[in-house]
C-alpha cells in the first residue's frame, strides 16, 4: 500500500462522504470490487456512492447494491455534486483517469484525494495506491484492503457475492493466467461468510436471452476471420449486428475468447463498432503481450493477455491494420 496509511485511517475512522468509481463499460470485476467496497465502507458508517461512467450490463442488476449505482449520463448533476462534496474518491479497477471519461473532468476539478485500488499495468500516481499486477482481480485487492484496515473485518454475504463475481469473471472461471492461490483461498473464506456459489453462477450464466445466444452463433459462423498462418483470429461486430440482435451493454463480453480455442491461434481480436468509435478487445496466449500492442497502436492498454483499445478508422481498415501489424510482429518474433 502506497501513501500515508495513518491519514487514510483517520479519514475513514469518522463518518465520511465517499465516492467509488470504476471504468467505462463496467465488467464483473469493476462492479464486484466497487459494490464490495461500497458494502464494507457503508458498514463502517460512511455515506458511500458508486458512480459508473457508462451503463452497466443488465446481467449485473441482481448484485446487492446495483440498484443504488448512479449511472453518470443519467445522473450528471447529482453525480457531480456527490464528487464535489466527497472527502475521498476511490478509483477501482482502472489505472488512468481517462478510463472514467467523462467523470474524470469532475474528479480532476474537485481536487479531492484519491485512493486507487487496481491491478492493471502502469498506473498513474495517486495519494493512496493499492496496486498489484499479480492480483487476480481488483476484488482480490479490495479483500486485501479491508484486511489492511481491520485484521478481522466483518464480511457480509452481500459483500461476498460481489467480491466473488469479480474473482470469477476476471479469472475466466478460474482458468486464465490471472488465476492465483489467493483466488481460491479467498473464495473458501467467502464461502465461510455465506457465499452461495451456485446462486451467483445462475445469475451470471443462466439468466441470458435467446437473441444473445443467436448473436454468438452468427458471430462465430459469419463474422470470424481465422488466419492460422499468422496465429490471428478476428471477430467483427458491426452496427447492423447490434440492431439485428438488439445488443445490450455487455452482450459481447467473452466473445473475444472463442478464437483462442483454436490450437494455432495466439491472439484474438474483437472489433466492435459503437456509436461514434470502434472498440477493440485483445486476448492472447502465453508470451504475446497485447497490453503493449493496444497501448502502442490503439490508445489502450490493460494486461499482458487481455487488453482493450479504440480506433476511429472504418472496421475494414482496422482489420487491415491489425493484420499487417500482427504479420510484422510475427516476422520479427520468428527472426529474433
Ligand atoms: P475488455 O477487452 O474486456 O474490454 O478489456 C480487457 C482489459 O483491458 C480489461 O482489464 C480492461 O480494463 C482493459 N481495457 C479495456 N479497454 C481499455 C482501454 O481503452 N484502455 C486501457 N488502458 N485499458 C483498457
Ligand atoms: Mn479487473
Amino acid at each position: 500500500m502506497k501513501g500515508n496509511l495513518d491519514t487514510l485511517r483517520t479519514l475513514l475512522s469518522k463518518p465520511s462522504k465517499i465516492v467509488i468509481t470504476t471504468h467505462q463499460r463496467p465488467d464483473g470485476d469493476a462492479m464486484g470490487s466497487s459494490l464490495g467496497l461500497y458494502h464494507f465502507l457503508s458498514s463502517l458508517g460512511n455515506e458511500v456512492t458508486v458512480i459508473v461512467p457508462t451503463e452497466y450490463p443488465g446481467y449485473f442488476s441482481w448484485m446487492p447494491g446495483a440498484d443504488k449505482v448512479m449511472v453518470y449520463p443519467m445522473t450528471k448533476a447529482a453525480s457531480d455534486e456527490k464528487i464535489m462534496d466527497a472527502d475521498l474518491i476511490c478509483c477501482l479497477d482502472f489505472n488512468t483517469l481517462p478510463r472514467i471519461a467523462p467523470v474524470d473532468e469532475t474528479v480532476r476539478a474537485s481536487g479531492k484525494p484519491i485512493l486507487l485500488i487496481d491491478h492493471h499495468l502502469m498506473p498513474d500516481e495517486f495519494e493512496w495506491m493499492l496496486h498489484d499486477v499479480k492480483a487476480c482481480s481488483t476484488c482480490e485487492l479490495v479483500y486485501r484492503f479491508i484486511h489492511i484496515l481491520n485484521e478481522q473485518p466483518a464480511i457480509s454475504m452481500e459483500m461476498a457475492q460481489c467480491l466473488y463475481t469479480g474473482i470469477l469473471t476476471d479469472t475466466g472461471n478460474f482458468q486464465n493466467g490471472a488465476t492465483n492461490q489467493a483466488a481460491f483461498r479467498m473464495v473458501a473464506n467467502l464461502m465461510d461468510c455465506g457465499l452461495n456459489i451456485q446462486f451467483v453462477q445462475e445469475q451470471l450464466n443462466q439468466n441470458g436471452t435467446e437473441s444473445k445466444l443467436r448473436f454468438i452463433g452468427n458471430s462465430l459462423l459469419n463474422r470470424m476471420i481465422i488466419r492460422k498462418d499468422i496465429g490471428l483470429g478476428i471477430i467483427i461486430v458491426d452496427r447492423k449486428d447490434a440492431r439485428t440482435y438488439n445488443l445490450q451493454a455487455g452482450d459481447t463480453e467473452g466473445l473475444v475468447n472463442y478464437p483462442l480455442s483454436i490450437k494455432e491461434i495466439q491472439v484474438a481480436v474483437l472489433i466492435k463498432e459503437e456509436k461514434d468509435i470502434t472498440k477493440l478487445s485483445f486476448r492472447s496466449k502465453g508470451l504475446w503481450d497485447v497490453n503493449d500492442f493496444a497501448r502502442t497502436h490503439f490508445e489502450g492498454g490493460g494486461h499482458k493477455n487481455a487488453a482493450g483499445g479504440r480506433s476511429v478508422l472504418r472496421s475494414d481498415l482496422i482489420i487491415k491494420k491489425v493484420t499487417e501489424l500482427f504479420e510484422k510482429a510475427q516476422k520479427s518474433r520468428q527472426s529474433s
